[in-house]
């Protein structure tokens, strides 16, 4: 039953964007929700709507003022925030109000009390807010069985192709405590997989001075690896998996693979590392130290042979000669990196890459992007190829006629590979949803594998 009435004022809402924009959503529903509004599934059913927007590349940026466009058209109020909220044109104008000077308020990424504050001027608060109705992990818009911990906001690093700490601004981590909380409640609401995410993982608790906090009694530091030894315990405790993503190579990254090793968190490290020469990484003005990432990755491999790496990657970067380029194939080819993206240098309005001297031309950024995904082809069909004949843990995500989908360990949602599950031949087995099963591989291609329940 619905605790609803008529009067209850609704918000409808759009949601693009990454993870990190994804967590600012679930906030924002979940403010609204505790202070008595309802949603609403369609823009007629909506007195406003809310579209949280992405600014990163070009293609985004069109597709977010789309949206609020569509929204004004059908629904006519309109609050605006998230990434592009804050982005400026050429001219220093406010991109949004340019555009569509008819919304009602913009604001940037990560500013619940200012969306909350617009909400309540163009749409008053309701009475009696309904504080019971938010359950305690607040309003989730991933499945039931997995959702994203955002464990810090901003970044201190300035990477000449990214525009995010002009937009987010520097690094504040969130208090440890409250992050613990808030695994410990998603847990306990059934999610199976949480999925730590930040813009720079590694550098958790480095604005803070890596301040001593308290979570169960006892002292636990603001600092990447006493938060994954925490979250490790937790995981145990209630049967789920725990993956990090957005890892600098940084030295200290390495006392957490043992973790890994032991089962605690999966072994499983997103790490994006972008390019292989080291010149090309000093123009990028990329953290941590390009040459070093081969021996990093070797070495985590040796303490962790199961491990999972992640990786993104830039072709045709501002001054990308073919020498470099092919510098980065030859490093590619060494890693075997498991699940690796490819984007063709995209000049983000705004980004000091910019202006760097001899820029890619577009189809050679694009041709340099097809040789890597081509040779990363070839590496992933080999890796997945040697787990035919395994026994793996699997979490199911879907349930259909044929089976389920599933992921292992080293499928992330959305950006990697799954894995097939046949239906069982056993009448009593049941697939179901977010729970987890062991399955035999049975068939592999370039990205998924199919298995046998
Ligand atoms: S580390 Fe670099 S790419 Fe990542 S958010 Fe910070 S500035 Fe951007």
């Amino acid at each position: 039953m619905s605790n609803a009435s008529p009067v209850t004022p609704k918000v409808g809402f759009v949601s693009l964007g990454c993870p990190k924009a994804l967590v600012d959503s679930e906030q924002i529903l979940t403010q609204l929700r505790a202070e008595g509004y309802d949603t609403a599934k369609s823009y007629d059913g909506a007195d406003l709507v809310i579209v949280n927007t992405c600014g990163f590349i070009d293609a985004a940026v069109q597709e977010s003022l789309d949206a609020i466009g569509e929204a004004l058209h059908e629904n006519g109020k309109v609050i605006v925030t998230g990434c592009l909220g804050a982005k400026k044109d050429a001219a220093g104008d406010d991109i949004i109000q340019k555009v569509h000077p008819k919304v009602l308020a913009v604001t940037g990424p990560h500013a619940l009390a200012e969306v909350m504050d617009a909400v309540h001027l163009h749409l008053p608060k309701p009475h009696a807010p309904f504080l019971d109705l938010v359950p305690p992990q607040g309003v989730k818009l991933t499945p039931r069985h997995y959702a994203y911990l955002k464990i810090s906001e901003g970044c201190n690093h300035r990477c000449s192709f990214c525009i995010i700490p002009s937009m987010r601004g520097d690094l504040v981590s969130r208090p440890i405590a409250d992050v613990m909380m808030e695994a410990e409640n998603l847990f306990k609401a059934g999610v199976k997989e949480l999925l730590v995410i930040s813009q720079d993982t590694s550098a958790y608790g480095v604005d803070v001075k890596f301040r001593m906090g308290f979570w169960n009694g006892k002292p636990v530091k603001t600092h990447m690896t006493q938060l994954v030894t925490a979250l490790g315990e937790l995981a145990a405790q209630h049967g789920a998996w725990v993956r990090l993503h957005y890892v600098y190579p940084y030295p200290h990254v390495d006392a957490i693979i043992p973790l890994m090793a032991e089962g605690r968190v999966l072994p499983y490290l997103d790490v994006p590392l972008q390019h292989a020469h080291p010149d090309v990484l000093k123009r990028m003005k990329r953290p941590a130290n390009g040459e070093k990432n081969m021996e990093r990755i070797q070495a985590w491999r040796a303490m962790c042979p199961d491990i999972t790496i992640r990786s993104t990657f830039i072709a045709g970067f501002p001054g990308e000669t073919e020498t470099e380029f092919e510098y980065l194939l030859d490093f590619l080819r060494e890693a075997e990196i498991d699940r690796l993206g490819c984007f063709a240098y995209s000049p983000v309005e705004g980004a000091s890459a910019n202006e760097l001297p001899n820029a890619v031309p577009e189809e050679v950024r694009e041709e340099r992007r097809g040789r890597v995904m081509q040779l990363q082809e070839g590496i992933s069909k080999k890796r997945l190829q040697s787990k035919v004949g395994k026994t793996i843990r699997v979490l199911i995500d879907e349930v259909n006629r044929n089976g389920g989908v599933a992921r292992s360990v080293a499928d992330a949602p959305e950006i990697d590979g799954v894995v097939y599950v046949k239906a069982p031949y056993e009448p009593h087995i049941k697939l179901k949803v977010g729970e987890f099963f062991d399955v035999k591989v049975t068939a592999s291609d370039a990205h998924d594998l199919w298995a046998e329940a």
